[in-house]
């Protein structure tokens, strides 16, 4: 019966499955704040802070020296990678993880030392990247801040660290470890030569880079709502047998407690740093 069964395909049927889907996937993102939708573009032109709550979204460790720095920098030992000295292997060996953050970032481990301005003012800058396995502070991460630290002290510059990390590099064990005190002790070289380190605390500084040099700033400066601590809570919890106040380990928790100098926004952050090194320098 023709005129009771449609012999003709209807319209959807020609057009192949992928093509009938709307074209919008990827240009929204739900906000991890406010669970508001937000249009990424909004995003990436607010620097990647949300325009509806403030949420502070992680930054790479290039989309951080693009924002502090004027224009171009110099980058110092960017060919400094790992050559896995323990021959570690997890769920997969430490070598192929290397290999492909190295691949995927296009950068040998998870710092950037860059050498550049601040508005108008020369300095070294430290940035650091959470996508190279959790930026995690191995040998390489350890030695590229110290160099910074020692180049800092040579041409009399000041030093921004910029944390955004896991804390030590497991894979690397004790040689890890060994960065807290190395570290810690070129600081203290640039602190006796008198020139200011302004520590930056993004979302997240943890472990070993909060117990060296994140945590030694002559200013410890955070975002808003990074987490930044030792242990994770949830170990915290088991050892103490206790339940942790909310918001512990945030912030404006650690403002609270004494722990930070200021909690400054991502949009009046170069200012603040330039106003601090200002002061710092008179
Ligand atoms: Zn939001």
């Amino acid at each position: 019966m023709a005129w009771f069964k449609r012999q003709k395909k209807s319209i959807e049927q020609t057009t192949p499955p992928d093509e009938r889907r709307v074209k919008t996937e990827g240009l929204w993102t739900k906000c991890a704040g406010c669970r508001a939708i937000v249009w990424k573009k909004d995003l990436e032109s607010n620097a990647r802070v949300c325009p509806k709550c403030q949420h502070h979204y992680r930054l790479s460790a290039r989309q951080r020296l693009e924002l502090l720095l004027d224009g171009r920098w110099v980058e110092h030992d960017a060919g400094l990678a790992s050559n896995d000295p323990l021959h570690f292997v997890d769920t997969k060996p430490y070598a192929d993880r290397l290999k492909e953050a190295q691949r995927k970032l296009g950068m040998c481990d998870a710092v950037i030392t860059a050498e550049g301005l601040l508005n108008g003012r020369a300095l070294l800058c430290c940035s650091m990247e959470f996508g190279f396995i959790g930026g995690s502070m191995g040998a390489v991460v350890g030695e590229k801040v110290t160099r910074a630290i020692e180049r800092a002290i040579e041409r009399q510059l000041p030093l921004v660290i910029v944390s955004c990390s896991g804390g030590a590099r497991m894979m690397e064990g004790t040689l890890s470890l060994m960065q807290l005190a190395k570290v810690a002790a070129a600081l203290g070289r640039l602190d006796e030569v008198r020139l200011p380190f302004l520590s930056v605390l993004t979302d997240p500084t943890t472990g070993g880079v909060t117990a060296s040099y994140a945590m030694l700033g002559d200013l410890n400066i955070a975002e808003p709502g990074a987490l930044i601590g030792f242990a994770g809570p949830r170990v915290i919890e088991q050892t103490m047998r206790q339940r942790l106040p909310t918001g512990f380990q945030r912030s404006e928790f650690l403002l609270e407690h004494g722990f930070l100098d200021a909690i400054v926004h991502r949009k009046d952050l170069k200012a603040y740093l330039a106003n601090a090194l200002d002061l710092f320098l008179a």
